[in-house]
């Protein structure tokens, strides 16, 4: 008897939980560095919340550098960053933009 894939996803370990307090210990010395105190989409100063430019299943097996990467991460705020949570598409576009991507 087979279990869906439900089984298998969610299961966070916790060493998942101190690569992301790293991750945004390292993101908040790359915005102090660039002088990124500002939600990089609206300018706002609010709430500001780091954005990955992925879902951070795509993460999992990439080096963890690349969490705190400045290509794969913008600073936004928490209403910027609810906005383009579930948008992929904007999310990209947005990170074309900020960051110049093709
Ligand atoms: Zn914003």
């Amino acid at each position: 008897m087979k279990y869906g894939k439900a089984t298998q996803i969610g299961t966070k370990k916790p060493t998942r939980t101190r690569i992301n307090v790293k991750a945004n210990k390292e993101l908040d010395k790359l915005w102090k560095k660039k002088g990124i105190n500002y939600c990089e989409i609206c300018g706002g100063r609010f709430r500001l919340t780091n954005m990955h430019r992925h879902k951070r299943i795509w993460f999992y097996d990439k080096p963890n550098h690349y969490l705190w990467d400045y290509k794969y991460c913008i600073r936004a705020c928490l209403k910027c960053h609810m906005k383009l949570e579930h948008d992929k598409k904007e999310t990209e576009k947005m990170f074309k933009k900020l960051r110049r991507l093709v």
